[in-house]
């Protein structure tokens, strides 16, 4: 039985800092947590009280929702103050949670490297620290419901001096994993071949392109986010000869900023990528402000000179309707394609392949944006 829950927030959370974004994308991720959403409390206002973010009135309207519709969860679109959650709590008698502990949450569910673990836990942790007030947290807040998941390698403890120790070895962990990630890459980088890394908004289609590209089966659902860990796969292109493909994290809008410090190091697959292939569902209402979010997201993680592909998704769906102007004239390089009945995949790849065989140095070299590669870039290819 899927948890009952509330959305709650303003209407037009745009104005407000990081934490805007629809209600309709927040039911998205409530429904990947495993909630069921049963009523939203929406807001007609735009700036939060200090005591309960919403009005009073809006605080009564919840309460009674929530008694009447056996709701044991309010989420909140919005990131709440320490007070605002106590607050809300008490006042309404069920669990508060807002949007960043949500997709903490949801990641918490994704996690499945050790990497992934350490930084999902890590991210929890820096979250709840600063959360703990006088006479610390709440204990209904760390239960195993959606909200206060862990990514099940130990349980939470609730004092502060132990998260602190907690963080700190974690950050520990990290560093060591993440050398022996690097390792990897510079072995795999060693042997010249290109990383390929497929990237866009959440729920695109990057995992069934994925899919598609590599004819191998991976882990494709109509959820958020239904891949934290990226996963790569080797391909053969007639040009290039081996490449890499991986498959990213889902990108959603005004991620917070927080979540994509945690996450770089699973993001930064990005950095390392040769070729970006920015998968963009071309039948999404919002197709255009979710590639600026995309674009975004690659240029705070430095990869705005990798080359990108953009791969029209979804034509399908169009059902023979035209592809907007704006994104054939924005988007240089452009394949329609759908990821799903598998159309345009083999255009797709010989574009890839002739991007990567274009890239390729006198010296037979790749050049990308990778970290240490930036100076070659100017160094001209053929
Ligand atoms: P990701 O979050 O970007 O990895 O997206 P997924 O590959 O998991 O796909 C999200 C949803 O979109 C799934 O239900 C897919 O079946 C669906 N999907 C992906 N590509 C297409 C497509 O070309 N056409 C249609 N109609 N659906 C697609
Ligand atoms: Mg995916």
């Amino acid at each position: 039985m899927p948890e009952r829950a509330l959305l709650a927030g303003f209407e037009d959370s745009t104005t407000l800092d990081e934490a805007g974004g629809t209600f309709d994308e927040l039911e998205q991720l409530a429904d990947t947590a495993g909630a069921l959403v049963v009523a939203r409390v929406i807001q007609r206002k735009t700036t939060p009280t200090p005591d309960y973010f919403i009005g009073r009135g809006k605080v009564r309207e919840l309460g009674e929702l929530a008694a009447g519709s056996q709701a044991g969860l309010v989420i909140f679109n919005n990131d709440l103050s320490p007070l605002q959650f106590r607050n809300l709590e008490r006042a309404l008698g069920v669990k508060v949670i807002d949007r960043t502990q949500l997709i903490l949450d949801i990641f918490a569910m994704r996690a499945h490297s050790r990497e992934g673990k350490i930084q999902v836990e890590l991210a929890q942790l820096e979250y709840l620290l600063p959360r703990i007030v006088g006479r610390g947290i709440e204990l209904s807040r760390l239960g195993g419901g959606i909200g206060t998941r862990g990514p099940g390698e130990t349980k939470l403890e609730v004092d502060r001096r132990r998260i602190r120790s907690r963080i700190s070895s974690l950050k520990d962990k990290l560093k060591k994993v993440e050398c022996a990630r690097k390792t990897q890459k510079k072995r795999r980088e060693k042997s010249g071949i290109p990383i390929i890394a497929i990237v866009g908004y959440t729920n695109a289609g990057k995992t069934s392109l994925f899919n598609a590209l590599t004819r191998e089966h991976a882990f494709a659902e109509d959820k958020l986010f239904a891949t934290l860990d990226p996963l790569s796969r080797r391909i053969f292109l007639p040009l290039t000869g081996a490449a890499m493909v991986v498959d990213t994290v889902g990108f959603i809008r005004s991620l917070p900023i927080k979540l994509v410090e945690a996450f770089k190091s699973t993001l930064e697959e990005v950095n390392y990528a040769h070729l970006l292939v920015h998968v963009v569902d071309v039948s999404h209402a919002e197709c255009r402000a979710q590639i600026s979010e995309v674009n975004k997201i690659i240029a705070m993680l430095g990869a705005t000179r990798t080359p990108v592909i953009t791969a029209i998704n979804k034509t399908d769906r169009l059902r023979g309707g035209p592809i907007p102007e704006w994104l054939r004239e924005e988007n240089e390089t452009a394949v329609e394609i759908s990821a799903l009945y598998g159309k345009n995949i083999n255009k797709l790849k010989s574009v890839i392949d002739e991007k990567l065989a274009s890239q390729k140095t006198f010296s037979g070299k790749i050049v990308g944006n990778d970290i240490g590669d930036k100076v070659s870039i100017a160094g001209g290819s053929i």
